[in-house]
């Protein structure tokens, strides 16, 4: 929902923004006659079918299955500069807008495998790419480590943590930086800081009901959309650590929909 061009969706060879993928989707659903109710889910009870949704309006629905599709947040810094520079320059992936960084400088920023992962992708791309670390050691595999540390077009900045993110007021130019073991600030240049400091599944509402894995992502049977309850799905990027492409979120969506339609069919409903 926040991304500027989506570039691997199949079917857009000139791209497309997410916000107009969206509105298609909901456009093409909407032919099919499913109703849409724009609103936050607060509160649900899966303990017993049919389910119980209640939503922000007072909505209280009752429902024999629950499709869960809520997807994950990117974590973000928190710091100055940061929203502000969001899509102009500040980004939390690289699969999606790496692209725009042609032959730029930019900073990625963490110290774990989706850092090493963005931080390898982006060295195809750009001029060259600084990590940013905020200790001395990454908690990255280590081979994913020894790939990082063998490019020649990445360098590491070891103990440093951002403290603000510098733009002109069209995008940003670089991050003000302060060594964590001596308290020094420095400005690096760059024309685009990755923030890669992991993801937050938004499954908090079912953690009641469903398993999830120690990482906080609903847990399905491999090969399906089955999560640990009878009735209840989940697809996308709430259910996937890996890949996270609205590509993939959209395949697991349309196995979702067959799951969920045979499960009414054996339960005669
Ligand atoms: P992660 O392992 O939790 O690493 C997050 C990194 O960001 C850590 O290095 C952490 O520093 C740093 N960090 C967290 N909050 C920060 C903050 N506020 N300011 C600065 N730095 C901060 O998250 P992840 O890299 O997204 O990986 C999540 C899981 O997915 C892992 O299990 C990973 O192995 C898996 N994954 C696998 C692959 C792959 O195999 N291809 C790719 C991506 C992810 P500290 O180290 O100091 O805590």
């Amino acid at each position: 929902m926040i991304t500027t061009d989506v570039e691997n969706y199949p079917g857009f060879p000139s791209a497309v923004t997410g916000p107009e993928l969206m509105e298609r989707f909901k456009e093409q659903a909407e032919r099919f006659g499913t109703v849409i109710h724009l609103e936050n889910v607060l509160k649900v009870d899966l303990t017993k079918r049919p389910f119980t949704l209640e939503d922000e309006s007072g909505r209280t629905v009752k429902t024999r299955t629950v499709i869960i599709a809520t997807g994950a947040s990117a974590k973000w810094l928190k710091v100055p500069g940061e929203a502000e520079y969001t899509n102009r320059g500040v980004s939390a992936c690289a699969t999606c807008d790496g692209a725009f960084f042609k032959g730029e400088e930019v900073l990625v920023v963490g110290g774990g495998d989706t850092a090493m992962e963005e931080a390898t992708y982006l060295s195809k791309i750009v001029k060259k790419v600084s990590i940013l670390h905020r200790r001395d050691t990454f908690r990255a595999s280590k081979i994913m480590q020894h790939r990082v540390l063998q490019n020649p077009k990445i360098s590491v900045v070891w103990d440093v943590t951002v403290e603000e993110v510098l733009g002109d007021g069209k995008k940003i130019t670089g991050a003000r930086v302060r060594n964590c073991r001596t308290g020094e600030e420095t400005i690096i240049s760059a024309g685009g800081l990755f923030v890669a400091i992991g993801h937050q599944p938004n499954a908090k509402l079912f953690e009641d009901f469903v398993e999830t894995t120690p990482t906080g992502y609903i847990k399905t049977v491999p090969g399906s959309t089955r999560t640990s309850l009878d009735g209840v799905f989940a697809c996308g990027d709430v259910q996937d650590a890996i890949f996270r492409q609205a590509v993939t979120a959209a395949g697991t969506g349309c196995m979702a929909a067959i799951e969920a339609e045979r499960f009414l069919v054996e339960h005669g409903e």
